[in-house]
C-alpha cells in the first residue's frame, strides 16, 4: 500500500460514510489518506464535500449562468461529471437540469423549423394542408419524445450490485448527459442564416446535421459516462449499442402514434351518427 505524506495523515480527518473513490468506487469511509487507498486517485475533490457541477449552484451564479456552464462542461469534458460519484448527487436539481434542456432543445426546433418552412415559401398551414390542427398533436409529440429520449439513458445506469447510493448517482448524472441538446437554441441560428444566402433545402439539410450532430455528441457523452461510472466494458457497450436502436424506435413510435391516434379520434368523433 502507497504511503501518504507524513504530515497530511495527521491533519486529514476520517471520511463520512457514502463516499467513493471516484476514479475506483472504493468506500473511502473512515479514510485519513489524502489519496484512495486502491488506487491512489488524489481525493481533494472529494475531501471538497462539494459538488463541481455548475448548475447545483444556481442560487449564487445565477440560472442562465449556471445552466450554460453546465451545459458547456456536459459536451466538453464529461468526464469531470463522472467524478460528481464520489458525493450525492441531488436527484431534484438532475430532473430539472432535464427539464429546463427539454424546453430549451425544443425551442430551438421549433426556431429551425419554422425558418425552413417560411423559407420554402409558405406559412406553416401549407405544411400541415387540410388538418392545420394536426400540427398541435406533432409538437405534443416532439416534446414527448425529447422527453422519453432524455429519460432512456437512466435504465442503463442502474448498475447492480452496487450500493444503492451510486446507483442513484449514476441515474442523475445520465440526466446530466443530455446537456448537449441544448445546443439546438443557438444552433438554430445556421439554417435560419443559410436561407438568407443558400436554398432552404441547404438550411434544412444544416438543420438535420445539426441534429444528428447533437445525438452523437450525446451518445459519446452517455457511453463515456457509463465507462467512468461502471468501469465496465461489456456494460460501456451495451449503452453504446442500445442507445440508437431505443431513440429511434421510441421516436418513431411517439411521432407517428400521437398524431395518428388524435386523427383516429377526430374522425371518430366527426363520422359518429
Ligand atoms: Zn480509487
Amino acid at each position: 500500500m502507497e504511503t501518504p505524506r507524513g504530515d497530511a495523515v495527521a491533519e486529514l480527518a476520517p471520511l463520512p460514510a457514502g463516499l467513493y473513490c471516484p476514479d475506483c468506487a472504493y468506500d473511502l469511509r473512515g479514510s485519513r489518506s489524502p489519496r484512495c487507498p486502491e488506487c491512489g486517485f488524489d481525493l481533494e475533490v472529494v475531501r471538497a464535500g462539494e459538488s463541481q457541477i455548475p448548475w447545483v449552484h444556481r442560487g449564487g451564479l445565477g440560472r442562465g449562468r449556471a445552466y450554460a456552464r453546465t451545459v458547456w462542461r456536459v459536451t466538453f469534458g464529461i468526464g469531470r461529471l463522472a467524478d460528481e460519484m464520489a458525493h450525492r448527487v441531488a436527484y431534484g436539481d438532475a430532473q430539472r437540469f432535464r427539464w429546463v434542456t427539454i424546453g430549451v432543445a425544443y425551442v430551438g426546433l421549433l426556431a429551425m423549423k419554422a425558418s425552413c418552412v417560411w423559407g420554402a415559401g409558405g406559412g406553416l398551414d401549407e405544411v400541415t394542408g387540410e388538418m392545420p390542427w394536426l400540427a398541435i398533436p406533432v409538437e405534443i409529440a416532439t416534446v414527448l419524445t425529447l422527453a422519453a429520449w432524455t429519460g432512456l439513458p437512466s435504465y442503463f445506469f442502474h448498475p447492480r450490485g452496487a450500493p444503492l447510493a451510486r446507483q442513484n448517482r449514476a441515474v442523475a448524472l445520465s440526466y446530466y448527459a443530455c446537456g448537449p441538446l441544448a445546443w439546438l437554441l443557438p444552433g438554430a441560428i445556421v439554417p435560419a442564416l443559410l436561407l438568407l444566402t443558400e436554398s432552404p433545402i441547404a438550411a434544412a439539410v444544416a438543420a438535420v446535421l445539426l441534429v444528428v450532430l447533437l445525438l452523437v455528441v450525446w451518445w459519446h457523452g452517455v457511453n463515456t459516462l457509463a465507462r467512468l461510472v461502471f468501469r465496465s466494458t461489456g456494460r460501456t457497450v451495451l449503452v453504446a449499442a442500445m442507445m440508437p436502436p431505443l431513440w429511434l424506435v421510441v421516436g418513431a413510435l411517439i411521432m407517428v402514434g400521437v398524431p395518428a391516434i388524435t386523427l383516429f379520434v377526430v374522425i371518430v368523433f366527426l363520422t359518429w351518427p
